[in-house]
Protein backbone atom coordinates (compact mmCIF):
# COMPACT_ATOMS: atom_id res chain seq x y z
CA UNK A 1 0.00 0.00 0.00
CA UNK A 2 1.12 3.42 -0.85
CA UNK A 3 0.17 6.21 1.75
CA UNK A 4 -0.09 9.95 0.20
CA UNK A 5 0.44 12.77 2.47
CA UNK A 6 -1.05 15.68 1.27
CA UNK A 7 1.67 18.73 0.08
CA UNK A 8 0.72 20.50 3.75
CA UNK A 9 1.52 17.64 5.90
CA UNK A 10 3.63 18.43 8.90
CA UNK A 11 6.66 16.77 9.87
CA UNK A 12 4.65 15.55 12.86
CA UNK A 13 1.78 13.94 10.91
CA UNK A 14 4.12 12.22 8.93
CA UNK A 15 6.32 10.69 11.94
CA UNK A 16 2.65 9.83 13.12
CA UNK A 17 1.85 7.83 10.50
CA UNK A 18 5.16 6.30 10.01
CA UNK A 19 4.61 4.88 13.57
CA UNK A 20 1.15 3.71 13.30
CA UNK A 21 2.59 1.40 9.99
CA UNK A 22 5.27 0.14 12.39
CA UNK A 23 2.21 -0.59 14.78
CA UNK A 24 0.23 -2.58 12.54
CA UNK A 25 3.40 -4.63 11.79
CA UNK A 26 4.32 -3.42 8.08
CA UNK A 27 7.88 -2.02 7.01
CA UNK A 28 7.41 1.58 6.20
CA UNK A 29 9.60 3.29 2.87
CA UNK A 30 9.39 6.34 2.86
CA UNK A 31 9.91 8.79 -0.04
CA UNK A 32 10.30 12.94 0.52
CA UNK A 33 9.76 14.46 -3.26
CA UNK A 34 9.94 17.97 -3.77
CA UNK A 35 5.92 18.45 -3.38
CA UNK A 36 4.87 15.39 -0.81
CA UNK A 37 5.46 12.74 1.38
CA UNK A 38 4.67 9.05 -0.01
CA UNK A 39 5.00 6.37 2.60
CA UNK A 40 5.10 2.86 1.15
CA UNK A 41 3.93 0.20 3.49
CA UNK A 42 5.09 -3.58 2.85
CA UNK A 43 3.77 -6.41 4.51
CA UNK A 44 1.03 -9.03 5.27
CA UNK A 45 -1.66 -7.95 2.44
CA UNK A 46 -3.84 -10.12 4.42
CA UNK A 47 -4.19 -7.04 6.66
CA UNK A 48 -4.62 -3.99 4.01
CA UNK A 49 -7.67 -3.03 5.29
CA UNK A 50 -6.20 -1.88 8.75
CA UNK A 51 -3.37 0.25 6.60
CA UNK A 52 -6.76 1.56 4.03
CA UNK A 53 -8.22 2.85 7.26
CA UNK A 54 -5.10 5.29 7.63
CA UNK A 55 -6.81 7.90 5.27
CA UNK A 56 -8.27 8.95 8.76
CA UNK A 57 -5.08 10.39 9.87
CA UNK A 58 -4.53 13.65 9.76
CA UNK A 59 -2.27 15.05 6.83
CA UNK A 60 -3.29 11.91 4.95
CA UNK A 61 -3.76 12.41 1.27
CA UNK A 62 -5.27 9.02 0.12
CA UNK A 63 -4.27 5.37 0.48
CA UNK A 64 -3.73 3.20 -2.85
CA UNK A 65 -3.24 -0.33 -3.27
CA UNK A 66 -0.12 -1.05 -5.40
CA UNK A 67 -1.52 -4.21 -7.49
CA UNK A 68 1.76 -5.28 -8.95
CA UNK A 69 3.79 -8.80 -6.91
CA UNK A 70 6.72 -6.33 -6.78
CA UNK A 71 6.00 -3.04 -4.40
CA UNK A 72 9.47 -0.70 -3.69
CA UNK A 73 10.16 -1.51 -7.77
CA UNK A 74 7.09 -0.68 -9.20
CA UNK A 75 5.58 2.95 -10.87
CA UNK A 76 2.96 2.70 -8.58
CA UNK A 77 4.90 3.25 -5.30
CA UNK A 78 7.49 5.98 -6.98
CA UNK A 79 6.56 7.66 -10.32
CA UNK A 80 9.76 9.59 -10.76
CA UNK A 81 12.77 7.68 -12.09
CA UNK A 82 15.56 7.15 -9.94
CA UNK A 83 18.75 7.96 -9.71
CA UNK A 84 21.70 6.43 -8.33
CA UNK A 85 24.07 8.75 -7.22
CA UNK A 86 27.83 8.25 -6.21
CA UNK A 87 30.42 10.22 -4.24
CA UNK A 88 32.32 11.51 -7.13
CA UNK A 89 29.23 13.10 -8.86
CA UNK A 90 28.25 10.40 -11.16
CA UNK A 91 24.33 9.44 -11.27
CA UNK A 92 22.95 6.38 -13.42
CA UNK A 93 19.55 6.44 -14.19
CA UNK A 94 19.99 10.51 -15.16
CA UNK A 95 20.34 12.33 -18.41
CA UNK A 96 24.27 10.94 -19.02
CA UNK A 97 23.60 7.45 -20.78
CA UNK A 98 26.94 5.69 -18.12
CA UNK A 99 29.26 3.26 -19.71
CA UNK A 100 30.51 1.04 -17.43
CA UNK A 101 33.29 -1.02 -19.63
CA UNK A 102 36.69 -2.88 -18.77
CA UNK A 103 37.72 -6.57 -18.82
CA UNK A 104 35.66 -9.62 -18.03
CA UNK A 105 38.06 -10.56 -15.49
CA UNK A 106 40.64 -9.09 -13.41
CA UNK A 107 43.93 -11.27 -14.86
CA UNK A 108 46.80 -9.00 -14.01
CA UNK A 109 48.00 -5.62 -12.87
CA UNK A 110 49.10 -4.81 -16.45
CA UNK A 111 46.27 -5.61 -18.08
CA UNK A 112 43.90 -4.25 -16.07
CA UNK A 113 45.79 -1.00 -15.82
CA UNK A 114 46.29 -1.09 -19.43
CA UNK A 115 42.26 -1.62 -20.54
CA UNK A 116 41.09 0.72 -17.43
CA UNK A 117 43.38 3.88 -19.17
CA UNK A 118 41.88 2.72 -22.50
CA UNK A 119 38.34 2.71 -21.34
CA UNK A 120 38.84 6.38 -19.15
CA UNK A 121 40.32 7.72 -22.30
CA UNK A 122 37.06 6.76 -24.52
CA UNK A 123 35.29 8.54 -21.59
CA UNK A 124 33.56 5.44 -19.54
CA UNK A 125 32.43 6.28 -16.29
CA UNK A 126 32.67 3.05 -14.54
CA UNK A 127 35.56 -0.05 -14.32
CA UNK A 128 34.21 -3.79 -14.64
CA UNK A 129 36.34 -6.72 -13.53
CA UNK A 130 35.41 -9.78 -12.32
CA UNK A 131 37.71 -11.31 -9.38
CA UNK A 132 35.15 -13.78 -8.30
CA UNK A 133 34.11 -15.81 -11.71
CA UNK A 134 30.71 -17.90 -12.21
CA UNK A 135 32.43 -20.29 -14.88
CA UNK A 136 30.61 -23.37 -16.32
CA UNK A 137 33.47 -25.62 -15.96
CA UNK A 138 34.71 -25.73 -12.58
CA UNK A 139 38.44 -26.42 -14.94
CA UNK A 140 38.01 -22.78 -16.31
CA UNK A 141 39.69 -19.65 -14.86
CA UNK A 142 37.92 -18.89 -11.66
CA UNK A 143 39.48 -15.35 -10.99
CA UNK A 144 42.04 -13.77 -8.89
CA UNK A 145 39.57 -13.67 -5.72
CA UNK A 146 41.11 -10.85 -3.07
CA UNK A 147 44.13 -10.56 -4.91
CA UNK A 148 41.85 -9.62 -8.38
CA UNK A 149 39.98 -6.83 -5.83
CA UNK A 150 43.39 -5.22 -4.50
CA UNK A 151 44.43 -4.69 -8.23
CA UNK A 152 40.75 -3.62 -8.89
CA UNK A 153 41.08 -0.97 -5.83
CA UNK A 154 44.77 0.11 -7.54
CA UNK A 155 43.71 1.21 -10.53
CA UNK A 156 40.85 3.22 -9.06
CA UNK A 157 43.44 5.12 -7.08
CA UNK A 158 45.12 5.25 -10.21
CA UNK A 159 42.39 6.09 -12.81
CA UNK A 160 39.65 8.07 -10.37
CA UNK A 161 37.31 5.02 -11.54
CA UNK A 162 34.46 3.89 -9.33
CA UNK A 163 34.76 -0.11 -9.73
CA UNK A 164 31.91 -2.79 -10.03
CA UNK A 165 32.86 -6.03 -9.29
CA UNK A 166 30.63 -9.22 -9.01
CA UNK A 167 29.95 -11.03 -5.56
CA UNK A 168 29.11 -14.98 -5.81
CA UNK A 169 28.19 -15.79 -2.22
CA UNK A 170 27.19 -14.50 1.24
CA UNK A 171 30.90 -15.55 2.39
CA UNK A 172 32.44 -13.08 0.37
CA UNK A 173 29.86 -10.33 0.34
CA UNK A 174 31.72 -8.22 2.88
CA UNK A 175 35.41 -8.40 1.27
CA UNK A 176 33.82 -7.51 -1.95
CA UNK A 177 31.94 -4.20 -0.34
CA UNK A 178 34.77 -3.10 1.06
CA UNK A 179 36.59 -3.24 -2.17
CA UNK A 180 34.35 -1.60 -4.78
CA UNK A 181 31.61 0.38 -5.51
CA UNK A 182 29.07 -0.94 -6.76
CA UNK A 183 28.37 -4.83 -5.92
CA UNK A 184 27.15 -6.89 -8.94
CA UNK A 185 24.97 -9.63 -8.73
CA UNK A 186 25.14 -12.08 -12.14
CA UNK A 187 22.90 -13.62 -14.53
CA UNK A 188 23.45 -16.96 -12.42
CA UNK A 189 22.57 -15.31 -8.73
CA UNK A 190 19.26 -13.38 -9.83
CA UNK A 191 17.15 -15.50 -7.84
CA UNK A 192 19.72 -16.39 -4.94
CA UNK A 193 17.36 -15.41 -2.11
CA UNK A 194 19.61 -15.14 0.92
CA UNK A 195 22.34 -13.52 -1.07
CA UNK A 196 19.68 -10.82 -2.43
CA UNK A 197 18.98 -10.02 1.03
CA UNK A 198 22.32 -9.44 2.51
CA UNK A 199 22.84 -6.77 0.16
CA UNK A 200 19.64 -5.90 1.03
CA UNK A 201 21.45 -4.90 4.37
CA UNK A 202 24.44 -2.93 2.63
CA UNK A 203 24.23 0.36 1.67
CA UNK A 204 26.38 -0.02 -1.51
CA UNK A 205 25.32 0.46 -4.89
CA UNK A 206 23.58 -2.58 -6.47
CA UNK A 207 24.30 -3.45 -10.40
CA UNK A 208 21.74 -6.71 -10.48
CA UNK A 209 21.69 -8.85 -13.71
CA UNK A 210 18.77 -10.33 -15.14
CA UNK A 211 19.52 -13.97 -15.51
CA UNK A 212 18.74 -15.92 -18.85
CA UNK A 213 15.51 -17.56 -18.08
CA UNK A 214 14.20 -15.13 -16.01
CA UNK A 215 11.35 -13.20 -16.74
CA UNK A 216 10.98 -9.16 -15.92
CA UNK A 217 8.49 -9.84 -13.36
CA UNK A 218 10.99 -11.85 -11.97
CA UNK A 219 13.29 -9.73 -12.24
CA UNK A 220 11.80 -6.72 -10.48
CA UNK A 221 10.71 -9.49 -7.45
CA UNK A 222 14.43 -9.97 -7.03
CA UNK A 223 15.39 -6.55 -7.08
CA UNK A 224 12.31 -6.37 -4.55
CA UNK A 225 14.51 -8.61 -1.95
CA UNK A 226 17.38 -6.03 -2.31
CA UNK A 227 14.87 -2.75 -1.73
CA UNK A 228 12.90 -4.18 1.79
CA UNK A 229 16.30 -4.76 2.98
CA UNK A 230 16.48 -0.45 2.97
CA UNK A 231 19.16 -0.54 0.09
CA UNK A 232 17.52 1.45 -2.42
CA UNK A 233 20.33 1.84 -5.02
CA UNK A 234 19.47 -0.60 -7.26
CA UNK A 235 20.36 -0.48 -11.25
CA UNK A 236 18.89 -3.56 -13.53
CA UNK A 237 20.51 -4.71 -15.81
CA UNK A 238 19.21 -6.99 -19.12
CA UNK A 239 21.99 -9.09 -20.47
CA UNK A 240 20.14 -11.29 -23.08
CA UNK A 241 17.99 -14.44 -22.13
CA UNK A 242 18.03 -17.91 -23.53
CA UNK A 243 16.02 -18.74 -26.99
CA UNK A 244 16.07 -21.53 -29.82
CA UNK A 245 18.84 -19.04 -31.99
CA UNK A 246 22.04 -20.25 -31.99
CA UNK A 247 23.89 -17.43 -33.62
CA UNK A 248 24.37 -15.35 -30.77
CA UNK A 249 25.20 -16.40 -26.78
CA UNK A 250 22.17 -15.36 -26.02
CA UNK A 251 19.62 -12.95 -27.44
CA UNK A 252 19.39 -9.44 -26.13
CA UNK A 253 15.60 -8.63 -25.19
CA UNK A 254 15.66 -5.27 -26.12
CA UNK A 255 11.83 -5.06 -25.33
CA UNK A 256 12.52 -5.71 -21.72
CA UNK A 257 13.96 -1.95 -21.67
CA UNK A 258 10.68 0.18 -22.38
CA UNK A 259 8.84 -2.77 -20.46
CA UNK A 260 10.91 -2.59 -17.01
CA UNK A 261 10.87 1.80 -17.89
CA UNK A 262 6.91 1.49 -17.92
CA UNK A 263 6.80 -1.09 -15.19
CA UNK A 264 9.52 0.52 -12.46
CA UNK A 265 11.55 3.63 -11.83
CA UNK A 266 14.92 1.97 -11.42
CA UNK A 267 17.96 2.71 -13.86
CA UNK A 268 18.26 -0.46 -16.35
CA UNK A 269 21.54 -0.76 -18.39
CA UNK A 270 22.37 -3.38 -21.28
CA UNK A 271 25.28 -5.64 -21.81
CA UNK A 272 25.20 -6.14 -25.02
CA UNK A 273 28.39 -8.48 -24.83
CA UNK A 274 27.07 -11.21 -23.12
CA UNK A 275 23.55 -10.61 -24.84
CA UNK A 276 25.38 -11.75 -28.28
CA UNK A 277 28.52 -13.39 -26.90
CA UNK A 278 30.66 -11.75 -30.13
CA UNK A 279 32.50 -8.33 -30.14
CA UNK A 280 30.95 -8.12 -33.76
CA UNK A 281 27.76 -7.46 -32.80
CA UNK A 282 28.30 -5.55 -29.44
CA UNK A 283 29.13 -1.84 -31.49
CA UNK A 284 25.42 -2.21 -33.42
CA UNK A 285 23.16 -3.69 -29.88
CA UNK A 286 24.98 -0.72 -28.06
CA UNK A 287 23.80 1.84 -30.40
CA UNK A 288 20.46 0.01 -30.18
CA UNK A 289 20.14 0.01 -26.28
CA UNK A 290 20.78 4.10 -26.21
CA UNK A 291 17.73 4.69 -28.88
CA UNK A 292 15.22 2.38 -26.84
CA UNK A 293 15.83 4.22 -23.27
CA UNK A 294 18.48 2.39 -21.68
CA UNK A 295 20.80 4.34 -19.11
CA UNK A 296 23.69 2.71 -19.80
CA UNK A 297 25.74 0.22 -20.79
CA UNK A 298 27.99 -2.64 -18.81
CA UNK A 299 30.31 -3.37 -21.66
CA UNK A 300 33.56 -6.15 -21.83
CA UNK A 301 36.91 -4.70 -23.52
CA UNK A 302 40.28 -6.08 -23.30
CA UNK A 303 43.49 -4.34 -23.77
CA UNK A 304 44.94 -7.76 -25.45
CA UNK A 305 41.20 -9.96 -26.24
CA UNK A 306 43.34 -12.95 -27.98
CA UNK A 307 44.99 -13.53 -24.50
CA UNK A 308 42.18 -12.81 -21.90
CA UNK A 309 41.51 -15.74 -19.85
CA UNK A 310 38.00 -15.26 -20.20
CA UNK A 311 35.34 -13.78 -22.85
CA UNK A 312 37.97 -12.83 -25.21
CA UNK A 313 35.95 -13.09 -27.85
CA UNK A 314 33.13 -10.64 -26.96
CA UNK A 315 35.13 -8.43 -26.23
CA UNK A 316 36.17 -4.84 -27.63
CA UNK A 317 39.56 -3.82 -28.40
CA UNK A 318 40.30 -0.44 -26.88
CA UNK A 319 40.02 1.16 -30.06
CA UNK A 320 36.88 -0.35 -31.24
CA UNK A 321 35.74 0.74 -27.95
CA UNK A 322 36.67 3.86 -28.45
CA UNK A 323 34.64 3.80 -32.20
CA UNK A 324 31.45 2.96 -30.23
CA UNK A 325 32.01 5.79 -27.60
CA UNK A 326 32.42 8.24 -30.62
CA UNK A 327 29.09 6.61 -32.40
CA UNK A 328 27.18 7.40 -28.79
CA UNK A 329 27.95 10.55 -28.47
CA UNK A 330 26.41 11.15 -32.49
CA UNK A 331 23.62 9.66 -31.57
CA UNK A 332 23.05 10.37 -27.96
CA UNK A 333 21.05 14.42 -28.87
CA UNK A 334 18.57 12.00 -30.89
CA UNK A 335 17.74 10.27 -27.77
CA UNK A 336 17.96 13.14 -25.93
CA UNK A 337 20.56 11.76 -23.65
CA UNK A 338 24.32 13.02 -22.95
CA UNK A 339 27.00 10.60 -23.39
C1 LIG B 1 29.74 -10.67 -16.00
O1 LIG B 1 29.20 -9.59 -16.30
O2 LIG B 1 30.91 -10.76 -15.62
C2 LIG B 1 28.96 -11.92 -16.10
C3 LIG B 1 29.44 -13.06 -15.64
O3 LIG B 1 27.76 -11.77 -16.71
P1 LIG B 1 26.39 -12.60 -16.49
O4 LIG B 1 26.22 -12.75 -15.01
O5 LIG B 1 25.38 -11.72 -17.14
O6 LIG B 1 26.57 -13.91 -17.21
MN1 LIG C 1 32.23 -12.04 -19.27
Amino acid sequence: MVIVMKAKAKEEEVEAVIRRVQELGYQPHTIRGVERVIIGAVGDERHRARIQALDSMPGVDSVVPILKPYKLASREFKAEDTVVHFNNGLEVGGRRFVVMAGPCSVESMDQLRETARAVKEGGASVLRGGAFKPRTSPYSFQGLEKQGLEMLAEVRKETDLPVVTEVLNIRDLNLVAQYTDIIQIGARNVQNFPLLREVGETRKPVLLKRGMMVTVEELLMAAEYILTGGNHDVILCERGIRTFETATRNTLDISAIPVIKEKSHLPVLVDPSHSCGYWQYVHALSLAALAVGADGLLVEVHSRPQDALCDGGQSLKPQKFHRLMDALRRFAPAAERDV
